[in-house]
């Protein structure tokens, strides 16, 4: 397996116009406006230019490098911009996932943290159903700062028998907020975990671009509860759907 398409190429995430919901689950942000002014991303590993629906975090990742799981990870969720979210749930390369990891480093002079500019509104959006619209974005300064090196594979959203959809590019390089800044999403009222458990898959071919050290890494995904993940799926369609990200 190799990068079929070149280097990943980003555009539009310098000013992304989206609104934030705490739905209950995670804190999301949502793009917002025509689907022609959403950032896209192609390359690497995708054929086509997928559009981006909407960023959310997990407080402890959900995959893990080498077993070893980060305080944070950030999905940027892309769906194909040929295709409505529905059209793109059914296929197996409908939706892209940029997965970036979220590491805590203490305060020390000149440490600035890469996600200063989106915790200004995590003060707004600290209980079930808080909203904030209107707001502007630099989505780079979330990006990892290598974006040359990240692991990729297909899978899926949610159980083995479902159509694998995605495709996932998971930068191995974290960025970085302060203890203060992670200290700030631990009070957010989202119930105790919104990671899942997870189990290794091991027939999940993972690769790595170029010329970058080969090493497998334990990427994990979930697996656990499919009847409760099943929920979880419709729930973020639902969630597509009510953010007015219309299928056509
Ligand atoms: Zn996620």
């Amino acid at each position: 397996m190799f990068i079929k398409y070149g280097p990943l190429q980003f555009s539009g995430y310098h000013r992304v116009l989206v609104s934030g919901i705490n739905n209950g689950h995670t804190i999301q942000f949502s793009s917002e406006g025509e689907e022609a002014i959403h950032p896209v991303v192609t390359g690497g590993p995708l054929k086509y230019l997928y559009r981006l629906e909407q960023l959310h975090f997990h407080w402890l990742s959900e995959h893990s490098i080498n077993g070893v799981k980060f305080p944070m990870e950030l999905h940027f969720v892309h769906v194909r911009s040929d295709l409505s979210v529905v059209e793109a749930l059914g296929k197996r390369d409908g939706l892209a996932i940029i997965s970036v990891f979220g590491n805590v480093q203490a305060e020390i002079d000149d440490f600035e943290p890469h996600v200063t500019e989106i915790m200004e509104y995590i003060p707004h959006l600290m209980n079930t159903g808080d909203r904030v619209s209107g707001v502007i974005l630099d989505m780079t300064k979330l990006f990892s700062p290598n974006k040359e090196s990240y692991y990729t594979y297909s899978g899926s959203l949610t159980s083995p028998e479902c159509n694998e959809a995605v495709i996932w590019i998971i930068f191995d390089e974290p960025v970085y907020l302060t203890d203060a800044q992670y200290r700030q999403f631990g009070k957010i009222g989202v119930g105790r975990h919104n990671f899942r458990s997870l189990q290794k898959i091991k027939h999940h071919l993972v690769f790595t671009p170029g010329e970058t050290r080969i090493h497998m890494p334990q990427i994990a995904v979930f697996f656990g509860d499919v009847i409760k993940l099943f929920r979880e799926f419709f729930r973020k369609i639902g969630t597509f759907m009510s953010n007015g990200i219309k299928s056509r």
